[in-house]
């Protein structure tokens, strides 16, 4: 694919930016990151309410140009209800290494007032290793809160920011 810019070393770098937000509601599994994490209250959406992996996925494609999560798999599909979240991923994968890309890193904010998440954040940057084709030293998720304030502060929402960094292969 073509990039701005040449970098040193034979590769064009492209950079992504992906965020996301979802509702918190009772009676639902809170997955962040592709890893489940026990709560009294969990994540609202179509799929899995992943917000970590829709950001991670809208950065990747959003790297490689290719639109946003919801162009690839419409929420209106209910083949997408339910659904595991690592198939976006693994879909947005396919079309990086497609045009040559790999992953460099990948850094995730995710906002969420409680749980802590702490003691899950090692096994989700080795679980989107695993799916993004990475090493786990790649992938970076911090966790913070909102302090009280707004929806996450008041514990109703969840949300992620990711940017990821895409190495691609000279064609020349
Ligand atoms: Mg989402």
């Amino acid at each position: 694919m073509r990039s701005n810019r040449r970098a040193e070393g034979g590769a064009d770098f492209r950079i992504g930016e992906g965020s996301d937000l979802h509702r918190l509601e009772s009676g639902r599994r809170l997955v962040i990151g592709c890893i489940e994490v026990p709560s009294d209250v969990g994540s609202f959406g179509h799929s899995d309410g992943d917000v970590v992996a829709h950001a991670v996925c809208d950065a990747v494609l959003g790297a490689l140009a290719l639109g946003d999560i919801g162009t690839h798999f419409p929420p209106t599909d209910e083949r997408w209800r339910g659904a595991d979240s690592r198939v976006f991923l693994a879909h947005a994968m396919r079309l990086a290494r497609e045009r040559g890309a790999r992953i460099v890193n990948v850094d995730v904010t995710v906002e969420l007032e409680r749980p802590k998440l702490a003691p899950y954040l090692g096994d989700m940057c080795r679980e989107l290793a695993r799916v993004l084709g990475c090493a786990a030293a790649a992938v970076s998720v911090k966790a913070k809160t909102a302090e009280g304030l707004g929806a996450v502060g008041e514990g109703k929402a969840i949300a992620a920011r990711a940017v990821v960094l895409l190495a691609v292969r000279s064609s020349t």
